[in-house]
């Protein structure tokens, strides 16, 4: 078990004061472990508590040295489908925003992510399914103003998290802890010990 030292834990309650329990990702059939490994380490960076998967093998998603140990700190819930994790996500209030480059979609900063918020990403190849895109509450898109039509998955996530997180800092949501007494407390006797 790692050692308890006063500037470990010190680091740990301040991480965990920032994480952001309303504030997700829902990866739908992304497998690359690069690409799975850079979405963590994004999450980890603006405060993501805990991603979700639909995984294309119905296994747990591989991670590779990309993660820089991002994983350690960032839970993963994989959904048998993407129907019961969409339900699943709105069940608990999130609003589902694909990133997907479809007619209706609208700028990615037009969206507000102050409110509870998945963000739904597509598979490598396939990019966000029909259902998926059915299910979602908006379609989101970076604009594109080159010759390929779309960016790597691991950089859409990275460009949509962080605008999340600009403006959850605007609003003061990194000022204070967002996770309830007992779930901080619960996560902070469990983190000492990863
Ligand atoms: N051919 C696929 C398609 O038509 O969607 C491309 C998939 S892209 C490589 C993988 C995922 O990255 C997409 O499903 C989407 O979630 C995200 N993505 C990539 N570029 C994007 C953009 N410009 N706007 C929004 N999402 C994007």
């Amino acid at each position: 078990m790692p050692e308890r030292t006063p500037e470990r834990i010190a680091r740990i309650r301040e991480v965990l004061s920032r994480r952001q329990p309303d504030l997700t990702v829902l990866l739908e059939n992304v497998h690359k472990p690069h690409n799975l490994s850079a979405i963590l380490r994004t999450c980890d960076a603006v405060g993501v508590l805990r991603a979700h998967a639909v995984n294309p093998t119905g296994g747990v998603p591989t991670f590779n040295e990309t993660s820089g140990g991002s994983h350690k700190w960032v839970d993963l819930e994989v959904h048998p489908d993407i129907r019961s994790a969409i339900a699943h996500l709105k069940g608990q209030g999130f609003q589902v925003l694909a990133a997907h480059l479809s007619e209706g979609a609208v700028d990615y900063r037009e969206a507000d992510y102050t409110r509870p918020t998945a963000v739904l990403l597509g598979a490598e190849k396939w990019g966000v399914s029909e259902e998926a895109a059915a299910l979602s509450d908006l379609h989101i898109k970076i604009p594109m103003m080159g010759m390929v039509q779309s960016l790597n998955v691991s950089v859409a996530a990275a460009v949509i998290l962080f605008e999340a997180q600009r403006q959850r800092l605007r609003a003061g949501m990194y000022e204070r802890p967002r996770l309830d007494p007992e779930a901080y407390q619960r996560l902070l006797e469990d983190w000492l010990k990863r």
